[in-house]
């Protein structure tokens, strides 16, 4: 198979593919950890530093004005990678991670109480997973599982019966950042709503990998980040459905995020100020934005339709090596596996001196990884700029180590 034809030029966009690792070509193939950044992206944030690195909404001079406008622009940019609705909001926040504890501690601990149910599945990220064992320990709340099948797919047949009308909180990924792995989300998102559930949902790998719409799939919360879809790090954003916004507190307190403020009390800024106090990462945000407009670009359907072929293609010649074990199902650019008899660690370290970057360990998903009954993997994670050569490279490098280590 070849790179699909419109998809070849892009990689001239990054400029780290032409870097040597090891003194070779560099191979990476660990874009499920963080993906590589395009020089639009990288020229987006070099400019606010040398060309207008002031604060935002504080100025009335022109280069805060810029830098407010620059600012405002990034989340409209961003509201619209999602097909965000007018009046539903787009919160700026560190990342995923940080969604989600938004969302447990600004709206669930509030929203929750003793008798009701959390449901999650085994699947999760551990910043989907542990948010929500503190919200039960701090409610009294129960944790539930929705049940998953040995190969890591949700059980289509037990979601009737999994979210009851107990349930108050569905929090699922939107894709496996271990398998690929996308859950039935629409069967998921009416049943919740059916049942009078809030559904959040982790879209740290479905955001930068599918396209997504938020009418279409009508989350209640969705989390993401910059940095797994050609963005900086440390910045992200939480998606809130209009009336939700309502129903949340502010957790954190400061500068930003008030409207009037007295010796001994204060009033709040509407959202989404009130969710963002204190000097926000500008830089990041302005990255943010040039990021989404860059793969929008590129096109999310695109980007989709090649990880899915390469996927295949990766999948299929990693499973055609008879050492190898394979976890999860095909359908994404994820590909989980071991070498039997060597450990996953140093499978990555032998990759690594052939200059090909793969990720090893439990990907902050021990749950999943005693549920495989193992205690990792090795993780070959694709995006829109990898080539089958990069495929081939992995499974040259996989039959290598398999003769040294036998
Ligand atoms: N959820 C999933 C599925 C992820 O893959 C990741 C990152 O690897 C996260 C959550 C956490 O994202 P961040 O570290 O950007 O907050």
């Amino acid at each position: 198979m070849s790179i699909t034809a419109e998809l070849e030029p892009k990689l001239l966009d990054f400029p780290i593919l032409s870097a040597r690792s090891r003194g070779k070509d560099f191979v990476y193939l660990d874009n499920g950890a963080t993906s590589l950044k395009p020089r639009s992206v990288i020229e987006a944030i070099t400019s606010y530093y040398t060309e207008y690195s002031v604060n935002i909404h504080r100025g009335v001079y022109e280069m805060s004005e810029r830098a407010t406008a620059e600012y405002d622009r990034s989340r409209e940019d961003v509201a619209a990678l999602i097909d965000a609705p007018t009046d539903g909001q787009v919160i700026f926040t560190s990342g995923t991670t940080e969604s989600i504890n938004m969302v447990a501690f600004s709206w669930a601990v509030g929203h929750v109480s003793s008798g009701d149910e959390i449901l999650v599945t085994l699947l999760e990220h551990h910043s989907n997973l542990v948010p929500w064992q503190q919200v039960c320990r701090a409610t009294g709340a129960e944790l539930r599982f929705l049940p998953i099948g040995p190969d890591g797919v949700v059980s289509q047949d037990r979601i009737d019966e999994a979210i009851t009308t107990k349930t108050r909180v569905v929090a699922v990924t939107g894709m496996s950042n271990v398998t690929g792995y996308v859950p039935p989300h629409h069967t998921i998102v009416a049943t919740a709503r059916e049942r009078g559930a809030a559904v959040v949902m982790d879209g740290a790998q479905f955001v930068a990998h599918r396209p997504v719409s938020v009418q279409e799939l009508p989350v209640d919360f969705l989390a993401f980040s910059a940095h797994k879809m050609c963005g900086p790090t440390g910045i992200g954003a939480l998606y809130v459905a209009p009336g939700r916004v309502a129903e949340m507190e502010p957790y954190q307190y400061g500068g930003d995020m008030i409207q009037a403020v007295h010796a001994t009390e204060s009033t709040w800024a509407p959202a989404p100020a009130r969710f963002e106090a204190g000097t926000p990462n500008i830089a990041g945000a302005i990255g943010f934005g040039a990021a989404t407009r860059y793969v929008r670009d590129v096109g999310m359907d695109a980007i989709a339709a090649h990880e899915t072929e390469l996927g295949r293609y990766l999948r299929d010649k990693v499973g055609e090596l008879d050492f190898v074990t394979l976890y999860g199902v095909p359908g994404t650019g994820i590909c989980s596996f071991n070498v039997r008899g060597v450990h996953p660690h140093d499978v990555g370290t032998g990759l690594d001196q052939l200059g090909i970057a793969v990720r090893t360990g439990f990907h902050c998903a021990q749950p999943l990884m005693e549920h495989f009954n193992v205690t990792g993997t090795v993780r070959a994670s694709l995006y829109f700029y990898n080539r089958p050569e990069d495929v081939d490279a992995l499974v040259a490098g996989l039959v290598r180590i398999r003769d040294i280590f036998a």
